[in-house]
């Protein structure tokens, strides 16, 4: 490992060591072409090859089926929150939205350009500390939006609501793909930026059943379309290559690794050490989420005062425990660990947790 740290940023985060040293024995020679993948065309072979293949490592590993299209996109998850809109909307009918934190509020906020936006649960009354239940779409909803993991204050959908027929259910998961075994068929539209859970920033991917990509009206923009890149296998111009790249390294590690169901086991190991440090501390570590909506993937928690925080993010660094702090917006702490964050990174986090608290309790 050398001088790894252990890495708990929220986004962009760790990635899985491999696929970094992978990286960098062929970057100067990749697969024998005497180039730089950073300086092949994007129409070569040895490029198509690596896209087709990354694309279908997404489709393996999420067992995606054959009517959904794989897109890779840019300009960021964020960029998807009017990509949403623009091509799922239909005039007279409402989109409808749960609003579980920043990232669905910006969400809507975009769709709000578009449309009549109705907000079906929220829960903002409580600092966004749970995911609402009982929520009603209504049956004429144009789409149904949910943020799937909620980075800044650690919730997650541990169940998807009910949807009426016909209304397709679209997720953004910027911070939980692949992070669970998760049945596609269920969506009409996943999407999340790379920078989290799967590889670096820039790249985004979108998952779409096909049918869908038929609404967009004519007069959009044409890569506001989802349709563009969908035809064009997201060849339609300039991929992000090098993030293309570095996603089908980590793909292929993820598969190696025993795939999502592995991923997943690993991951409520990991959120159960920590979660466990928590409810056994006596009120010193007080968790911002209720216990029925934690995030597996964001581990967000308070100390008594701003000072005794700041202390505990200082000395975790000193420890090489690198981006403890939490979100301007709950304060505290995050550790943020994401798939490729090994168990071995959240033993050591928890130990230090343990420590921190005997010498300050
Ligand atoms: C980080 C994040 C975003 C924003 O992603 P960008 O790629 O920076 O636009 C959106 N949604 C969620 C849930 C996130 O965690």
């Amino acid at each position: 490992m050398g001088n790894r740290t252990y890495n708990f940023y929220a986004g962009p985060a760790t990635l899985p060591l491999p696929a970094l040293k992978r990286a960098q024995e062929e970057l100067l020679d990749f697969q024998g072409t005497g180039m730089s993948v950073l300086e092949i065309s994007h129409r070569s072979k040895e490029y198509d090859n690596l896209h087709n293949e990354a694309t279908a490592l997404v489709r393996e590993l999420m067992s995606i089926p054959d009517d959904y299209k794989v897109l890779w996109l840019q300009g960021g998850a964020s960029t998807q929150f009017f990509m949403v809109p623009i091509n799922l909307q239909v005039s007279g009918k409402p989109m409808e939205y749960v609003d579980t934190g920043e990232w669905s509020s910006k969400a809507v906020k975009e769709a709000k350009l578009y449309g009549d936006v109705r907000i079906v649960a929220s829960s903002a009354d409580s600092k966004y500390s749970y995911i609402p239940r009982d929520i009603e779409f209504s049956p004429n909803a144009a789409f149904a939006h949910i943020t799937g993991n909620n980075t800044i204050y650690g919730t997650e959908f541990q169940s998807l609501p009910d949807v009426p027929p016909d209304v397709p259910l679209v997720s953004d998961m910027s911070s939980n793909l692949m992070a669970t075994v998760t049945d596609v068929r269920e969506f009409g539209v996943i999407y999340a930026g790379a920078q989290k859970n799967l590889g670096p920033a820039g790249v985004t991917i979108v998952i779409i059943r096909e049918d869908l990509l038929d609404r967009v009206p004519a007069s959009v923009p044409t890569l506001q379309k989802w349709k563009t890149e969908a035809e064009k296998n997201s060849l339609f111009h300039t991929p992000p290559v090098f993030a293309i790249y570095i996603c089908k390294l980590a793909l292929e590690y993820w598969k190696e690794f025993g795939g999502v169901s592995k991923i997943e086991k690993v991951n409520r190991e990991k959120a159960k050490i920590l979660y466990d440090i928590i409810d056994k501390s006596d009120g010193f570590y007080k968790g911002h989420a209720r216990e029925d909506s934690r995030s597996l993937m964001n581990v967000t928690f308070t100390l008594k005062g701003a000072e005794l925080e700041e202390k505990c993010v200082k000395d975790g660094l000193s420890r090489g425990l690198v981006g403890l702090k939490g979100h301007r917006s709950v304060g505290g702490m995050r550790a943020s660990i994401y798939n490729a964050m090994s168990i071995e990174g959240v033993r050591a986090l928890s130990e230090f947790l343990e420590e921190f608290r005997e010498q300050h309790q």
